[in-house]
């Protein structure tokens, strides 16, 4: 096996017959912090961030790292370090980037259900921008803000109602969508937000969805959200900024997206003919900057021979990597030394009782019991969506770095599981008489 046989990730290739993240033996890390294992390699993330970088060179942007794809603070911190800034979605979101290092002025706070709690608290750290998702969320934020005595900065989010042919679960600007505002609602909605006193406009916004894998979604977007700032202009509310979210999709299984610098320089193009091409721009990439630089170890526990079907059952589980159950995702899984043998068609699943606990179904591998395997494109998504379910500790963390590899989160133990709940005292049931 090569290389070549690993979809879009130049970082994590074979060296003989050994899996490498960088310069690390991925078996050497598994056998040092055990399995499941998550793995993300450092240059995978930042050659990810530069073809962002050299689509928009010369321009006016911000990028903004999506981090509920991954928002280990490790993770933060590389992007922080790059200059990125960072699009949250709740209040803990904050405090993440904040404790990684993260500048507060370059936050963009997103979501439908913000909080007067977590309105108050991002307005005290000074966030960016808030990304407003309906008109009842306007006047609560304005409220929120007049009473600490200050204006909110603000970007509604618009529903450009254009399909991003991905999976349902990812498809965000959609009419029956539960997000942004809807095209014909948006100009009263910027007209209400130049009315409000706790309010100040910044900026417009869309995301569109996730996993997109075509440019002409992004296309038809630009275009109607030019024509909204044209017509919000026209109103006489400037817009400084526009913002076009993320969702640019990654290369799981042969998929073929756009690559970040070729996307762009064709939307950047698109702007220029519709003269706002000198416009200050943001972007919130999530998944396309941190996807493709992670994997999962894992290892085999036992073979299933049957029947109908033959079962691998290995150690990590939908807890860790919940895309297979969530979205029918594919992950393509290798072993860390593969073996010369025919390989057998297996369903590889994890140990939690569910059927819906599988990681990939009818995959060819040759192995044994012990082996130890790698669930691909497992950098977005996985860690950040794991949980407890079955009372599992959620998987450890590793970044490497080259020759180097830190451990940024450790395996979660019982102990951590347990903290915070308690047994009520055991007496006598009320009602009963001594
Ligand atoms: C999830 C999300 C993103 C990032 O999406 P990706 O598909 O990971 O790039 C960006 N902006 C908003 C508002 C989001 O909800």
């Amino acid at each position: 096996m090569s290389s070549q046989d690993l979809p879009g990730q130049p970082h994590i290739a074979y060296r003989g017959n050994e899996l490498f993240s960088e310069e690390m033996r991925l078996s050497d890390l598994a056998k040092q912090h055990g399995t499941p294992l998550f793995v993300y390699s450092k240059s995978a993330m930042l050659s990810a961030l530069a073809a962002y970088q050299r689509g928009f060179a010369g321009r006016k942007v911000q990028i903004c790292y999506a981090l509920k794809a991954n928002p280990a603070l490790g993770v933060i911190q590389v992007f922080a370090q790059a200059g990125c800034g960072f699009d949250i979605v709740s209040g803990g979101d904050m405090d993440r980037v904040l404790a990684a290092g993260g500048q507060a002025d370059k936050i963009i706070f997103s979501g439908v259900g913000k909080t007067r709690a977590e309105m108050r608290r991002a307005l005290a750290a000074g966030v960016g921008c808030f990304n407003v998702e309906s008109e009842a969320e306007l006047e609560v934020l304005s409220d929120v803000a007049l009473s600490m005595g200050l204006r909110a900065p603000v970007s509604i989010r618009v529903n450009p109602n254009v399909d991003p042919q991905t999976h349902p679960y990812i498809s965000t600007g959609l009419k029956s969508s539960k997000f942004g505002v809807a095209h014909e609602r948006v100009v009263p909605t910027y007209q209400r937000a130049a009315k409000l006193a706790g309010v100040r406009v910044v900026g417009i916004d869309c995301h569109i969805g996730s996993q997109i894998t075509q440019e002409e979604p992004y296309l038809d977007a630009i275009d109607r959200m030019l024509d909204l700032v044209e017509a919000i202009e026209a109103a006489g509310i400037p817009i400084q900024h526009i913002d076009f979210g993320g969702g640019l999709g990654i290369n799981y299984n042969g998929d073929t997206p756009p690559s970040a610098d070729d996307l762009w320089k064709k939307l950047l193009a698109r702007l220029d003919t519709r003269g706002f091409g000198k416009r200050q721009l943001m972007i919130e990439p999530g998944r396309s900057l941190v996807g493709n630089a992670g994997v999962c170890v894992t290892e085999v526990l036992y073979l299933k021979p049957g029947e109908q079907k033959n079962f691998c059952v290995i150690d990590a589980a939908m807890n860790d990597l919940p895309r297979p159950a969530l979205y029918q995702a594919f992950h393509q899984i290798v072993p860390l030394s593969p073996r010369p043998d025919t390989p057998a068609t297996w369903d590889v699943v994890g140990p939690i009782c569910e059927s819906g606990d599988w990681i990939g179904h009818e995959r060819a591998l040759a192995v044994q019991p012990g082996d130890l395997l790698a669930v691909l494109s497992a950098g977005a998504y996985c860690m950040s969506m794991a949980s407890n379910y079955n009372s599992r500790g959620r998987a450890a963390e590793i970044l490497v770095d080259g020759k180097q590899s830190h451990v940024i989160r450790q395996r979660e133990s019982i102990a951590d599981q347990m903290r915070g709940e308690t047994l009520p005292p055991c007496g006598r049931t009320s009602g009963s008489s001594a």
